[in-house]
């Protein structure tokens, strides 16, 4: 059969078409009345989208750029973090900050699984400058529990720093009111447009900090984005493309929810948490193993390789038969599962189409499979979700 190329990795993700078309017809010089109008826009929905009143600050660059901002604009040299972590992303917070000459505690969850509150509160001390966090750790598919990790910092000096790169779009945080100082999104996740943006809401209380932390800091820098950001700019040359169509992009979650951006990125929540839910029914009915079994997000699905199975032949059986690309592993955990995200621009009908196709992938790679089993329990929990009510 013919295949149609699809991505359903977890960054980048498929793209929206008007989205694309926007970037198409993106002539535009970054100082002009129209760009500035379009930044603002942007940047206001942003906030929206985000869910916080917080102002939000955006870069020319993957996600990687905001998350390293929010350590050299929010520490010193010698301060002291505690950063969660229990896989790939996790640890990246780790490196970023030793970059940067912080002390760094940790509290561990082996991959596949997340951290208690608990943990965090037997780790946590008083003179730790900041706390950094995933609230999805996208190499293992957990669920960080970011609100009861918040209401421990509430009443100390301690900033809640969370990489929400693939948290925004697929869980809903009330952002203000747990207290997250810092929330990071990237473009090539569910805001369904290519990698190159990177943006964040940033607390009162982390501005203020900023007046006193001494890492160094350019490009990166927080406050000099803000203030040009108020006037419509970017510090210097912003992807004013990507511009363009992360515009288009939050005006199709607006269209989705009827004219509303808050209940579309709400819709857009609730897509995920079905498409999810979907998936991992299949799973289980195929008789697989989830790999994030207990505390799975809703942005993507990591699958447990079947005994005696390397997933990269999985991998490579989606991409030969069926033009799907999926994420193997990341790092050690390459072989061993494969990742199917639903964040973004993913309906019933792809989630439908993934689940077919594992099925027979499973068979080609030798696994006894009865031919829509998968299919079935999704299509049941489909029946018994929100969605299937919610349009009538
Ligand atoms: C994609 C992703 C990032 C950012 O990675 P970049 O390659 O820099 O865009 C960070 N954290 C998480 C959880 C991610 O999924």
């Amino acid at each position: 059969m013919i295949r149609k190329n699809r991505l359903f990795t977890p960054g980048p993700t498929q793209l929206l078409p008007s989205a694309q078309l926007a970037m198409a017809a993106a002539t535009m010089h970054h100082r002009t009345a129209e760009f500035r109008a379009l930044y603002s826009k942007v940047l206001a929905d942003l906030k929206t989208f985000v869910g916080s009143k917080n102002d939000v600050v955006m870069f020319t660059a993957s996600g990687t750029g905001a998350m390293e901002a929010a350590v050299s604009n929010l520490t010193s040299p010698g301060d002291k973090v505690l950063v969660v972590t229990a896989g790939k992303f996790g640890e990246r917070w780790e490196s970023l900050a030793k970059a940067y000459g912080c002390q760094v505690d940790s509290v561990r969850a082996a991959y596949g699984e997340t951290v208690s509150p608990e943990q965090v509160k037997a780790a946590l001390k008083p003179d730790h400058v900041a706390l950094y966090m995933q609230a999805s750790e996208s190499s293992t598919g957990v669920r960080h529990d970011v609100e009861g990790i918040a209401r421990l910092l509430k009443g100390t000096t301690t900033l809640l720093v969370v990489d929400s790169i693939t948290g925004l779009g697929t869980t809903k945080f009330d952002v203000d009111g747990w207290g997250i100082d810092v929330i990071i999104g990237g473009s090539q996740k569910a805001v369904m447009i290519p990698p190159g943006l990177a943006y964040c809401a940033v607390s009162d209380r982390a501005w203020q900090r900023m007046e006193s932390t001494k890492n160094p800091r350019y490009y990166f820098d927080l406050r000099k984005e803000r203030k040009n950001g108020a006037k419509g700019e970017s510090s210097y040359t912003p992807s004013t493309a990507l511009v363009a169509a992360l515009g288009a992009a939050l005006d199709y979650i607006r269209e989705q929810g009827g004219g509303d951006l808050a209940t579309g990125s709400d819709l857009l929540i609730r897509n995920a948490e079905t498409a999810a839910a979907m998936t991992r029914a299949a799973a289980q009915a195929l008789g697989l193993k989830l790999f994030a079994a207990s505390s799975p997000g809703a942005a993507l699905t990591a699958i447990t390789s079947p005994e005696g199975v390397d997933s990269s032949d999985i991998v490579k059986a989606f991409r030969n038969h069926f033009g799907a690309v999926v994420a193997n592993g990341q790092g050690e955990m390459k072989g061993q599962l494969f990742r199917i995200a639903h964040l973004g621009f993913y309906d019933y009908l792809d989630t439908i189409a993934i689940i077919g196709a594992l099925e027979n992938v499973l068979a080609g790679v030798g696994r006894k499979v009865e031919l829509g089993a998968g299919l079935k329990a999704a299509q049941q929990v489909y029946a018994q979700s929100s969605a299937s009510k919610a349009t009538a």
